[in-house]
């Protein structure tokens, strides 16, 4: 589903953020990416959606080179990826439904979005997606009067809407307390098992990692230190 070759990433100023990365992701995978501040974490799924270009390798979504793709084609390509930050990324003064609605915006023309008019067929894809993660009554509320943790979910719906395939998750509990980690974990882990989305999951802590993730990859300046199941994770990285 997912295979990088070779990559890595310079950055203008130099600095090395991914150095010789190999790694094939299956369908359905529930991946963590650990390391320290500064490894390569962000670096690397960023990459993965094209957010910044790699200066060396290629990477595979599906088969297809999103490294070489261009206009419609790579369109077509993140429209299967979905990404959640850390900060929710949400359009603050819109309403819960609108961000939700965001999802869509890669199925039509761009005109069409622009003046917000979503099918009600997107609409109703909007509600079943805030019904998935228990977030329904907000979707008239505007996002910046909810919660962190309600945020995320609404970044969750957001993807779902999107009927993406792959989701990328850079951080997404860093700057949430635990009782709502929990529930944006669980949240990602019942729509990983459920519709067989495959995640990939930047995480700062192995116990989290350990808690949800079903393989395990460390990294260490930009290099993959550690690939393997849960299991074999020790905590001395
Ligand atoms: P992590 O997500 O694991 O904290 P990052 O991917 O953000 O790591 O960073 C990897 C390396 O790339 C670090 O040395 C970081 O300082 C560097 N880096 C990240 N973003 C940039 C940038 N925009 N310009 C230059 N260096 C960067
Ligand atoms: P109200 O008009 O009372 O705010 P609506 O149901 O019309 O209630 O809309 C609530 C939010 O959802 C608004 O931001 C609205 O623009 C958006 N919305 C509702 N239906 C659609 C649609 N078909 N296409 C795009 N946005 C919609």
């Amino acid at each position: 589903m997912i295979e990088l070759r070779n990559v890595s990433k310079t950055y203008p100023n130099g600095t090395k953020g991914l150095d010789g990365i190999n790694l094939k992701i299956e369908k359905g995978e529930f991946v963590a990416i650990v390391g320290l501040s500064g490894a390569g974490k962000s670096t690397l799924l960023r990459s993965m959606n094209r957010l910044h270009d790699i200066t060396e390798g290629d990477i595979l979504i599906d088969g297809n080179s999103i490294t070489q793709a261009a206009g419609k084609e790579l369109r077509t390509i993140r429209r299967d990826i979905g990404m959640i930050f850390q900060s929710f990324n949400l359009v603050k003064r819109s309403s819960v439904l609108r961000n939700v609605l965001a999802g869509r915006v890669g199925y039509h023309s761009t005109l069409r979005t622009l003046f917000g008019a979503f099918p009600n067929e997107d609409v109703e894809l909007a509600f079943q997606a805030l019904d998935r993660v228990n977030i329904v009554e907000k979707a008239y509320a505007r996002a910046d009067e909810l919660s962190g943790g309600q945020q995320q979910r609404v970044a969750i719906a957001r993807v779902l809407a999107q009927e993406a395939k792959i989701v990328l998750a850079d951080e997404p509990v860093a700057s949430l307390d635990p009782l709502t980690t929990k529930q944006v974990m669980d949240d990602l882990k019942r729509i990983n098992q459920e519709l067989d989305i495959t995640t990939i999951v930047n995480l700062h802590f192995i116990d989290l990692a350990r808690e949800y993730a079903t393989r395990i990859i460390g990294l260490r300046a930009g290099q993959v230190v550690f690939d393997g199941p849960v299991s074999e994770a020790t905590d001395e990285r």
